[in-house]
Formats: structure tokens, sequence, C-alpha cells
């Protein structure tokens, strides 16, 4: 038995009544028209965020996603005195590591 065709308001195909997603405001789409709206966001690569560090004994700043092992390690000195960076002033820094 074939069942009834419905009209997707999206493609404008003609699909079995069994398979249509009948949405919002009624409105009828297709399994294929809604596969793809919908996994768009959930499909979208996680980007870890990157953080700042900056190296204590040369200044030098970089970024490095948090997942990094090497967010510990300075890249241009290879010092492991490395903090995350907040965005001071140079003058606040300098200030900083004379009182320790
Ligand atoms: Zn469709
Ligand atoms: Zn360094």
């Amino acid at each position: 038995m074939v069942g009834v065709l419905v009209k997707c308001s999206k493609c404008g195909k003609h699909v079995e009544a069994s398979t249509i997603i009948i949405g919002k405001n009624k409105v009828i789409t297709c399994r294929n028209c809604n596969s793809q709206s919908n996994p768009a966001q959930d499909n979208k690569p996680k980007i870890p965020p990157k953080e700042k560090y900056e190296c204590v004994d040369c200044g030098y700043k970089f970024s490095r996603t948090s997942e990094s092992r090497l967010a510990s390690r300075c890249p241009y000195c290879s010092s492991l005195r490395v903090r995350p960076y907040v965005g001071r002033t140079a003058n606040d820094l300098l200030n900083e590591i004379d009182e320790v």
C-alpha cells in the first residue's frame, strides 16, 4: 500500500506522509530538509578558547588553547615560568616581578 504523498514546503518534493516532519506553524518538511537544517549547529567544530599567556622571564606574550600541554612553557625562551596574561600594562607586570 502506497502512503499518501505530501508536498514538502521547503524543497517542494512529494514525500510519503509517514516520513514528513511537521514543525512550527504546521510547516511540513521532508526528512531530507529536516536533517539538513538541524545538525548544522551540532556539527560545528568546537574551537577551544585560546588563552593568553605571558612569560615571566622574557615577557613574551603568546596565546594557546588551554588544552594544550605546551601552555606552561614559553615558546620563545622555553621558560616554565609562564602565567596567564590578564592584559595589564607592562609597568604593572614589571612592578609585580620586582616584588616577587
Ligand atoms: Zn524537503
Ligand atoms: Zn620566555
